[in-house]
């Protein structure tokens, strides 16, 4: 880190750290990955000096052309990779474009309709402790308790009870795909807006590796950092005709100036997204989420619905009668990162869970397959079976050294 090395040493130090951290251990956060050297280039450029509130070519700062050219890529690359009629690549985070939304088409007090968060959904879908719960009525709807997977007929029963000025799909811990067509019907059959908030699995649908929602949805939120690698940041696309709504609710509604050197950061995200590799990519994450899940399945810790189709899957650890907290724990001592999360029905507090999510992308990003995931699988079921939440215990060591194996067999960012 050269020049900051001299300067500023503690926080150099932090980021060797961080990227030893990354390399030394198995990161399987299912809404994280890897972005590549050309984006992280982007993000450390000058670009993130220049104020430039307002769109291409209708700025209210001078010395705007260079960045122009920047979002103009982004915004037109958006658009081809989604076969989009708008894309708005301002907004800082996925919140941020999720605020969007609710600015363009709601009024405080409206109702919208979306999935529950303890059920998969999100904190801006409508939670008490968000804006999005606060300001507005939300009614949710949850997952079947036989499938584990969304109860069509209670959006449909709901959106015909409280008839929504939104409805909403999409969520952090949602396994299946979702029926793009069947809410696209019920919105219509209510006057609604159609909403995806597609934040973990649009890189899915980049790499063409599971049906778009864009040609149902009215807009599509999502952030650029999760499958689909790009920096942390969010964006959303649009049909035309909600264009200019959702344009003056990114700015000056809910935002100031735009973050230039993050939207040329997803600009480079773009392209590398329309590329043969990075669809090879996506289908390898869903792939390694298959496998993985089905070989926990067959160690005891079932993934709810029974498997998964995207990169994410969530188990139920009430079989082995273990914890969400203590899984996650044990398996962090041994160097497996991954994040407790409530199950459907879940009878823990939030903060306890019944259940754990593991995610694929960066996994998939350092290159491993199939082959790979039954070895994490088994190493994952030693750590929350048999572990300890102390690193220094018998079974967390031997199940670093084979996650030291791996991570040495299949690199993040190789060295040289
Ligand atoms: N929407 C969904 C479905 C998410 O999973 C997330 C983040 O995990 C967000 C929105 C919020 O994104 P951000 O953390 O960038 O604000």
């Amino acid at each position: 880190y050269g020049a900051l090395e001299s300067f500023d040493p503690d926080i150099a130090g932090i980021l060797v750290d961080e990227l030893e951290r990354i390399r030394g251990g198995l990161q399987l956060i299912a809404s994280e990955n890897m972005s590549s050297p050309e984006v992280l280039t982007a993000l450390g450029s000058t670009l993130s000096n220049k104020y430039a509130e307002g769109y291409p070519g209708r700025r209210y700062y001078g010395g705007c052309e260079v960045v122009d050219r920047a979002e103009n890529l982004a915004i037109e690359r958006a658009k081809a990779l989604f076969g989009a009629d708008h894309a708005n690549v301002q907004p800082h985070s996925g919140a941020s474009a999720n605020q969007a939304v609710y600015g363009a088409f709601m009024q405080p007090g409206d109702t919208i309709l979306a999935m529950a968060l303890p059920m998969g959904g999100h904190l801006t879908h409508g939670t008490k402790v968000s804006f999005s719960g606060k300001w507005f009525n939300a009614v949710h709807y949850g997952v079947d308790k036989q499938t584990e997977d969304i109860d069509y007929a209670e959006v449909e029963r709901l959106a015909k009870e409280h008839r929504p000025k939104v409805i909403l799909a999409g969520g952090s811990a949602i396994p299946r795909l979702i029926d793009f067509e069947f809410f696209r019907r019920v919105a219509d059959e209510v006057g609604a807006i159609f909403w995806v908030d597609a934040a973990h699995f649009i890189g899915l649908v980049a790499g063409q590796a599971i049906p778009s929602p864009v040609p149902h949805a009215d807009v599509v939120t999502f952030t650029t950092h999760k499958v689909l690698r790009g920096p942390r940041s969010g964006a959303l696309v649009c049909k035309e005709e909600h264009a200019a709504k959702l344009d003056k609710a990114v700015f000056p509604m809910m935002q100031g100036g735009p973050q230039m050197h993050t939207i040329a950061a997803k600009a480079v995200n773009f392209k590398e997204c329309a590329t043969p590799e990075y669809q090879t990519y996506a289908k390898r994450v869903i792939e390694n989420a298959a496998v993985l899940a089905e070989a926990l399945g067959e160690k005891g810790i079932r993934p709810t619905t029974g498997g998964t189709d995207t990169h994410l899957s969530l188990h139920d650890l009430q079989g082995i009668e273990v914890t969400g907290a203590d899984a996650e724990a044990r398996a962090d001592a041994a160097g497996i990162v991954l994040n407790k999360n409530a199950i459907p029905f879940d009878p823990q507090k939030p903060n306890i869970a019944s259940g754990i999510r593991v995610g694929t992308p960066c996994v998939t990003t350092q290159g491993m397959g199939t082959e790979e995931m039954r070895e994490i699988a088994d190493l994952i079921a030693t750590a929350v079976t048999k572990g300890d939440a102390d690193p220094d215990h018998a079974v967390s060591k031997e199940v670093r050294a084979g996650v030291t194996d791996l991570v040495t067999r299949f690199p993040a960012y190789p060295r040289g």
